[in-house]
C-alpha cells in the first residue's frame, strides 16, 4: 500500500502543483494529514491571532491517478478514517453564525479519550469526517478553505469511513487531496469549526467513464447523495435537487414531473455547512430506490 505524510501539503487546489505522488486505478494509500490549523494550536495558552494564517486548512497531496482523464469521474472510497488524540475548537468575531456575538478569538482544546470528546466534563460522542477533499479545478486554483465543483472544504458530515465520493475530473490525474478531519461536527458547522483533530484516512481509487457529473456525489450503504456549494443556501438546494432529478431521469426515463413528486416524497434536502465561503448542501435518495429502478444512479 502507497502512504503520504503530511510533508506534502497545499493550500490550494490547483492545476499549478506538481504532483507529490503517482498512483494507479484500483491503488490504495494511506494519507496523513494536520488538522485544519496545521497543528498549530498545540494548548489553549497558544495566541491564537498569532498563529500563521496562511497554514490553514492544508490538504495533503496532491496525488496524480494515472489514467484518469479530463471529462472522467475519480471515485474514492473511504476505506477507514483514524483520528489524533488532540481536539481543538474556535469562535471569534465575524465567524460563523455567531460572529456577531463573540468579541474575541477563542480557542477550545477538546482531548479525545476512549472514543468520546471531552467537552469540559461532556463527553461527546464522535462522528469522525473529512472536512476538506477534492481534485484540481480546470480554471484558477481554490483556496482549501472553499468548496465547488471540485470538492475542497465541503465539511459534509457524510464523508466518513465508508462512504465513496465522486468527484468531475478536470485535469490529468485528477491531482487528489484531503484534510480538515473532524472528531465530530454538526451539520452546519455552525461556529465555523467542527472539533478539528489531525488523522490518517485510507482511500482507494477507480475511474468511472462516460458518466460526466457536475459536482461532486457521495454514497454510502444507505443512501446516493448529490452535493453542491454556491453562493447562497437557496441556490445550493436547487443545483443539489436538480441536478438528482436530472440524473434520475436520464437514468429511468421517468418524466420530469414523476421524479420531481417521488424526491418530493422520499428524498431530503440536507445542510452541509454554512460557514464557509460558499455553502454546501446534499440532496440525499434512499438506496433501496435503486433497486426499484432497476439502475445504479452512480458509479
Ligand atoms: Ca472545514
Ligand atoms: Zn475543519
Amino acid at each position: 500500500m502507497h502512504t503520504l505524510s503530511t510533508d506534502s501539503v497545499i493550500y490550494d487546489f490547483n492545476k499549478a502543483h506538481a504532483p507529490v505522488k503517482k498512483v494507479k486505478v484500483g491503488d490504495t494509500i494511506e494519507i496523513s494529514t494536520y488538522d485544519c490549523f496545521e497543528n498549530q494550536i498545540q494548548s489553549e495558552d497558544t495566541e491564537i491571532t498569532g498563529i500563521d494564517w496562511n497554514r490553514v486548512n492544508p490538504a495533503t497531496g496532491p496525488i496524480y491517478i494515472e489514467g484518469v482523464e479530463p471529462g472522467d469521474v475519480l471515485k474514492v472510497k473511504i476505506e477507514k478514517l483514524e483520528i489524533g488524540d488532540r481536539g481543538v475548537m474556535v469562535v471569534g468575531p465575524d465567524l460563523g453564525v455567531m460572529g456577531h456575538r463573540l468579541e474575541e478569538m477563542k480557542a477550545k482544546m477538546i482531548p479525545i479519550k476512549d472514543g468520546k470528546a471531552v467537552f469540559n466534563e461532556i463527553e461527546l460522542p464522535l462522528n469522525p469526517m473529512i472536512g476538506v477533499i477534492g481534485v484540481a479545478p480546470e480554471g484558477e486554483g481554490v483556496s482549501c478553505g472553499t468548496p465547488g465543483a471540485h470538492g475542497g472544504n465541503m465539511d459534509n458530515k457524510m464523508v466518513t469511513e465508508g462512504a465513496t465520493l465522486y468527484f468531475p475530473v478536470a485535469v490529468e490525474g485528477a491531482l487528489f487531496g484531503l484534510g480538515d478531519f473532524h472528531a465530530a461536527m454538526g451539520d452546519g458547522e455552525v461556529s465555523v469549526s467542527g472539533i478539528e483533530v489531525e488523522g490518517k484516512a485510507t482511500v482507494t481509487f477507480e475511474v468511472v467513464k462516460d458518466e460526466g457529473i457536475t459536482q461532486p456525489m457521495l454514497e454510502n450503504d444507505e443512501v446516493v447523495t448529490q452535493i453542491a456549494s454556491a453562493e447562497t443556501l437557496d441556490e445550493a438546494v436547487k443545483v443539489a435537487t436538480e441536478l438528482m432529478i436530472n440524473r434520475i431521469c436520464r437514468k429511468t426515463g421517468m418524466s420530469v414531473s414523476d421524479v420531481t413528486m417521488l424526491m418530493s416524497a422520499v428524498g431530503q434536502v440536507e445542510v452541509c455547512q454554512v460557514v464557509d465561503p460558499l455553502v454546501t448542501v446534499r440532496f440525499v435518495v434512499p438506496k433501496w430506490l435503486e433497486e426499484k429502478f432497476g439502475v445504479r444512479l452512480i458509479g
